[in-house]
């Protein structure tokens, strides 16, 4: 098609203002590099002033304030907090290289403590990364695998034999588990699952971290004690959570697609029954998913009718990937507070890394690096 010249004209003036913003863009990074330039001179200088002072250079604590004091600031920026951790995270790394505290060369992975996530299959665990990632930011020497393993009781025997100081437990292994495990705790004893086992000399100690994840993460947004909960679904997550529910005084109805499961569950948890068909006679301060529907790759499926939705409840949905799911972006559009999972996951994370190395979690840091992970994976 032949263009008019006043097209023309049109089109001249918008590839000078793409060249002014491109060039705009040149300078800015130009400048980004100086200030990093500054930045790892600034970070050798303090490497060569801590070694005349004979004190530790890599200073862990001090990467975790920045971060925070970064979070923090970002939140006056169009910077998400994920794409700031990715950005710094780099530069950090950058500056420990040019410091080169020879003396303090990272963790050599013979020394280290290892631990791993156990499961069948595992491939698609985010438990790596966080784990790693919460090990290096607080310094501990430790090095966090996935393994697939199919039976669970020769795995714990291979834990023990390669003197592993931990693990994750997952999919399908988090009942099979409690009969190899020499001492469990009061909550996982109840709830009947163990998700984390910890190793003390070939002395195996399990306990449940889904509970108190789930529990973390729901009050962020609301208090629980003398609500009306409507938890959706029957499994080994829902058992963790429905119990942790009830503890923190919240008034529960079970709604499950399999009744038998539902009312086994309800009944075990002191709670109420209803079948799915029932769902839109219930009052309901805090809604639950803790089905796998909405998982991927069935991201278009939700576990409930759109109308059953109302903007005073909290809507939590304990699947991760997608990180909002098709219920939660519902909830969303009419106005609800929402709960995703990965803030159930890292808790549930953090509380391991503290069972195991008795250190404080660096929670934020945790949550970062699931969801760089996560949005990478797309
Ligand atoms: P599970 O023990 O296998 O239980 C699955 C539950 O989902 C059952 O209640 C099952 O109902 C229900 N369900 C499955 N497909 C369904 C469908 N098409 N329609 C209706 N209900 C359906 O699994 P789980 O260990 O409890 O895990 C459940 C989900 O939570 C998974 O997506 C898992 O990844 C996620 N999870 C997240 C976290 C976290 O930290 N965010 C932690 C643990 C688990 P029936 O009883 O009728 O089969």
């Amino acid at each position: 098609m032949k263009r008019s010249p006043q097209n023309k004209e049109d089109l001249k003036d918008l590839a000078a203002k793409l060249d002014e913003q491109r060039n705009i863009i040149d300078a800015i990074d130009a400048d980004i590099l100086q200030l990093i330039d500054r930045r790892l001179l600034a970070a050798q200088e303090i490497g060569r002033i801590k070694k005349r002072q004979h004190a530790r250079v890599l200073d862990n604590q001090r990467e975790l304030r920045i971060f925070q004091k970064l979070f923090g600031l970002s939140e006056h920026t169009r910077l998400s907090k994920t794409a700031l951790y990715k950005i710094f995270s780099a530069i950090i790394s950058a500056s420990r290289v040019i410091q080169k505290p020879a003396s303090e060369a990272s963790a050599d992975p013979r020394e280290a403590e290892i631990y791993a996530v156990l499961g069948h299959p595992v491939a698609h665990s985010l438990s790596p990364v966080m784990h790693s990632a919460a090990f290096s930011a607080t310094g501990y020497d430790g090095v966090y695998l996935a393994v697939n393993v199919p039976d669970i009781g020769v795995a714990l025997s291979g834990l023990k034999a390669l003197n592993f100081k931990g693990a994750s437990i997952t999919i399908p292994h988090k009942i099979a588990v409690m009969e190899f495990i020499d001492e469990i705790d009061a909550q996982a004893e109840k709830i009947q699952a163990v998700n984390t086992v910890k190793n003390n000399d070939g002395r195996l100690f399990g306990c449940n971290t889904d509970c108190f994840g789930a529990i973390s993460a729901l009050s962020e947004k609301t208090v629980i004690k003398d609500k009306e909960v409507t938890m959706l679904g029957a499994g080994g997550a829902a058992r963790a959570i429905g119990f942790g529910i009830r503890a923190a005084g919240g008034r529960l109805t079970i709604v499950n697609r399999s009744p038998q499961k539902g009312s086994q569950l309800a009944g075990d948890l002191d709670a109420d029954f209803r079948p799915l068909a029932e769902v839109n006679k219930l009052d309901c301060h805090i809604l639950i998913n803790a089905t796998s529907v909405g998982m991927f790759p069935d991201n278009d499926h939700v576990p409930l009718p759109q109308k059953f939705l109302d903007k005073k409840m909290v809507v939590m949905d304990i699947v991760y990937n997608p990180l909002k799911t098709k219920l939660l972006k519902w909830a969303e559009t009419i106005g609800c507070a929402t709960v995703d999972g990965v803030s159930m996951f890292v808790h549930q994370g953090a509380k391991q890394f503290e069972f195991w190395t008795g250190r404080k979690a660096p929670v934020e840091i945790m949550k970062m690096t699931v969801l760089a992970a996560l949005e990478e994976r797309g």
